[in-house]
């Protein structure tokens, strides 16, 4: 064979082999468990027969020595769902660590309470407390939750207005470590926090925004080099707030404080939580969501969907399970992630056309 023929053969071996790895390539099949009695051989046993190879479970469950044996048995990856801003337990104990919102009240909405994001003692405590499960417990991965500011977003419908949204942390943390990084300087004639916020968004939000995002961001970067410390080959996967770049007024970075290009470098996937019926969107708002994450970050992108009603009343039928199953697998998704196993169980239904669609795939 001569040098002209040999070239175009060894790119068509070439792409052979890269079409077969692509295809090897296993896409995420997961639930989120938060609990579970066991006997876990049954539960995973079960998993292997309907489709699913990763579990995104509760620190109970990951600090449990049979369901980890169990599941590195029947060939389950497990990551540990490990939230980190929500911590209302936290705040009860001390509640000068709540995050503060631009009015000048506690972040805090029904069950939602955030932690000041600025503070040194908790952010170390957060890095050590991954660093402690991972060393003992090592799991396949690590699922970062509530890694955002405060924003109640599961009631954040189509209709609402931007400017309603919370906007936080303004403590005075927060306001003098803004300053400092910045530069920037909050003149003296402004004394309360609703006057100094104000004043921040009205002529520095660009900053405040770029500063707030970092605080995220950064806090990922701790947690990782913490875990990679303890397991060098450990996966990282992130919880987004589902909303496209533009959404209420780029509320994804304004709002949440996740800038998913950032995010998506330090990670190995990453997991919009698009749980469509709960915010009264369609089935294909899940794919339009992917997409964009996928746009801006060209991330890894494992959308996480809704099995059961949550928040509203209104029915969540079979079909438009189905449909929110096709969405969350048309590419360029990369998997799928059902919340939750629990709810699951409770829809033998719902179970049925979920083992039909991922066995297929
Ligand atoms: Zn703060």
């Amino acid at each position: 064979m001569n040098r002209q023929h040999t070239l175009p053969a060894l790119f068509l071996i070439l792409s052979f082999l890269t079409a077969c790895n692509l295809e090897q390539e296993e896409q995420i099949i997961g639930v989120k468990i938060y609990e579970h009695s066991g006997p876990y051989d049954q539960l995973f046993a079960s998993w292997n027969t309907m489709g699913i190879n990763t579990g995104f479970c509760s620190e109970d469950l990951i600090s449990d020595q049979a369901f980890m044996k169990e599941a590195r048995e029947k060939g389950i990856s497990t990551f540990v769902i490990f939230p980190v801003f929500f911590n209302p337990e936290a705040i009860a104990e001390s509640p000068e660590i709540a995050a503060i919102n631009q009015d000048g009240n506690p972040a805090a909405e029904e069950w939602v309470e955030f932690v000041c994001p600025s503070r040194e003692d908790y952010r170390h405590q957060v890095v050590e407390h991954a660093r402690q499960i991972v060393r003992e417990h090592k799991p396949d991965g690590i699922s970062i939750d509530f890694i955002r500011h405060f924003v109640y977003w599961e009631k954040v419908y189509p209709e609402r207005n931007p400017a309603t949204l919370p906007l936080s942390c303004f403590d005075s943390l927060c306001l003098s470590h803004f300053q400092a990084v910045t530069e920037i300087s909050v003149p003296d004639s402004f004394n309360t926090v609703p006057e100094k916020a104000d004043w921040i968004l009205k002529n520095q939000e660009e900053a405040w925004i770029a500063w707030r995002c970092q605080l995220i961001t950064s806090m990922v970067a701790q947690i990782t080099v913490a875990v990679r410390e303890e397991k060098p080959d450990i996966l990282v996967n992130i919880h987004l707030v589902p909303w496209a770049r533009d959404d209420f007024d780029g509320a994804i970075e304004r709002v949440a404080g996740q800038d998913v290009g950032d995010l998506s470098k330090l990670s190995d996937y990453l997991s919009p939580m698009t749980y469509a019926h709960m915010v009264k969107q369609s089935p294909s708002w899940i794919h339009h969501i992917v997409e964009e994450v996928y746009m801006h970050s060209g991330g890894t992108v494992i959308p996480s969907v809704q099995v059961g009603k949550a928040y509203l009343d209104n029915e969540y039928s079979l079909e438009e399970f189905r449909e929110t199953l096709e969405a969350a697998l048309q590419p360029p998704s990369s998997g799928v992630v059902l919340w939750s196993w629990e709810r699951l169980m409770a829809e033998p239904e719902k179970a049925d056309l979920f083992k039909d669609i991922v066995t297929a795939l």
